[in-house]
């Protein structure tokens, strides 16, 4: 009998922890005790919650405490644990870059030569350095890096920029992107047969509702004599259905188009003769 339960470790509170919520509710896992308690187990699918601070996933994860985890990319290069990368989720996106004051002239990688760098990110750096051959300064501090040249501390920072507005207000401009992140799901390296099967359960579920967010359900009417020429642009599932509608000379047509495709397709269908265009949101979609 298999009676496992997969231990996954989210933020307790910070940028991931509502979408992280948000992904296993939309995978249906409905939890015990709303109350953010250190671990919350699901009543409806063999899954344990262990809410963290993001730095001490990896980690936990690497140790077998808990079995999954979902972090940032940016954390887990900097932690450099030994775990899995099992599957990019899309949210949390941002990127690691190095800024210096808005009035400094940037003469390339090569201006970072004996300067002093405020980080709290010293290792993914320092690896950066090495690689670009640049001797700096790593001043590594734990928070509120972006103030660190103006009071003096350092000629630049390497932090995490998703709009660039805190550096801007912080009178810095970014000048070289280090890593492009986004949260991730980790997983231990020696999960058992049986939390792999759950785990496959859950991935399952989180694809489903991937490939659902990236496409739309589409339906139109044709004039029949239309339909090779409009059903050549509707890459579907697997091809369009079409039903006839109670003008003879008209059918309906549905399909899946994605989210990308979406405006580009439908001008080409306009222009082929498509009327009455509905775009509908998928909730699961299992390819
Ligand atoms: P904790 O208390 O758990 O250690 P934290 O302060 O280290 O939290 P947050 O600021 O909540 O972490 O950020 C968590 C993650 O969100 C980051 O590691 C990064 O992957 C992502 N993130 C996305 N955009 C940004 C951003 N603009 N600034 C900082 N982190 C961002
Ligand atoms: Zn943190």
């Amino acid at each position: 009998m298999n009676n496992e339960i997969l231990r996954i470790a989210i933020q307790k509170s910070g940028r991931l922890t509502e979408k992280s919520m948000q992904l296993l509710s939309d995978c249906g896992i409905q939890l015990q005790n709303g109350k953010r308690k250190l671990l919350s187990p699901a009543t409806n699918f063999p899954l344990e919650i262990y809410f963290l601070r993001d730095d001490d996933i990896p980690q936990y994860v690497e140790d077998g405490v808990a079995d999954v985890g979902i972090l940032g990319e940016n954390v887990l290069l900097e932690e450099q644990a030994q775990v899995n990368t099992v599957l990019e989720l899309g949210f949390a996106q941002c990127r690691l870059s190095l800024a210096i004051p808005k009035n400094e002239i940037y003469t390339g990688v090569d201006y970072w030569e004996g300067k002093k760098i405020a980080t709290t990110y010293s290792n993914i750096l320092k690896k950066y350095l090495a690689e670009k051959n640049i001797k700096a300064d790593i001043h590594a501090i734990s928070g509120s890096v972006e103030i660190a040249p103006s009071i003096g501390l350092a000629e630049g920072v390497c932090d995490l920029v998703s709009t660039g507005s805190t550096l801007l207000s912080n009178g810095l401009k970014e000048v070289e992107v280090i890593l492009k992140s986004q949260a991730v799901l980790v997983a231990n390296q020696q999960l058992s047969p049986q939390k792999q099967q759950i785990l496959a359960q859950l991935l399952f579920r989180i694809r489903a509702k991937q490939a659902a967010a990236n496409n739309k359900y589409i339906l139109l009417n044709a004039p029949n004599d239309k339909i090779d020429e409009i059903c050549a642009l509707l890459p579907g599932m697997k091809s369009p259905s079409i039903l006839p509608l109670r003008n003879s000379n008209w059918s309906s047509l549905h399909s899946v188009v994605q989210e990308q495709a979406f405006w580009d397709i439908i001008d080409k269908l306009k222009a082929a003769g498509a009327e009455g265009i509905l775009v509908i949101p998928i909730e699961k979609m299992i390819v």
